[in-house]
């Protein structure tokens, strides 16, 4: 998504070679029409299936599955990370260790919401470890509910979690593939594309 790119390279914050701080845009204060247009978008690209319900995990992925829903005309669920109220066998729960927070907390959704009918759409900011989507992958599964595919806004490709999606058979699209990166500098996945191309036309 090329509107996105813009505003990674514009406004992006790279603290680090691993960590990307988006939070004048997306994840703290937000663009509600960048919003908008990061939902029509997962609903472009995952819509040409059935789509009853879209999942994310709080905080910062309800931005953008409320978008999506919209979009899709669907309600959107967001997994709690606080240890819930209702009694355990209320709730689809599972186990999430953040490696960014070093800390392993459990997410869980309430049974009421997802239920073996439903096709899921999992969107979320981040893709980085995969850890928070194969949590979110654990818990559709355990619905009994089919899963359209994940949608992420920033995938960090050089870091392991499309690979664990993929290895689960999950389809996964991410509207910024960030190849590497480092404080000054950035390079999506497309560029690295473009540069090949350019280089074997010119050969
Ligand atoms: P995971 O490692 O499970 O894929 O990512 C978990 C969560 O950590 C993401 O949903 C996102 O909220 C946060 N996260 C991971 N990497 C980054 C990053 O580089 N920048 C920001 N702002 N958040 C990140």
């Amino acid at each position: 998504m090329k509107l996105l790119q813009e505003r990674i390279r514009e406004e992006g914050l790279i603290l680090s070679d691993k960590v990307l701080k988006v939070d004048s845009f997306l994840n703290h204060q937000v663009d509600t029409q960048l919003a908008l247009s990061i939902g029509r978008e997962f609903a472009q690209i995952f819509g040409s299936k059935p789509i009853t319900k879209v999942l994310t995990i709080e905080a910062s992925g309800i931005q953008f599955a409320m978008a999506a829903g919209i979009a899709l005309n669907v309600p959107f669920i967001y997994a709690k990370k606080k240890k819930a109220v209702t009694l355990p066998e209320e709730v689809y729960s599972a186990q999430v260790h953040s490696f960014t927070r070093q800390e392993t907390y459990q997410i869980s959704v309430s049974r009421n919401y997802i239920s073996p009918e439903d096709k899921v759409l999992i969107v979320d900011d981040f893709l980085a470890t995969g850890a928070a989507l194969v949590g979110l992958v654990d818990i559709v599964k355990e619905a009994g509910a089919e899963l359209v595919g994940v949608g992420c806004v920033i995938e960090k490709s050089f870091q392991e979690g499309r690979g664990l999606l993929e290895e689960k058979g999950v389809r996964v699209h991410s509207l910024a593939r960030i190849a590497s990166m480092s404080p000054g500098e950035i390079h999506f996945i497309e560029d690295e594309f473009r540069v090949r191309q350019h280089n074997s036309q010119n050969r």
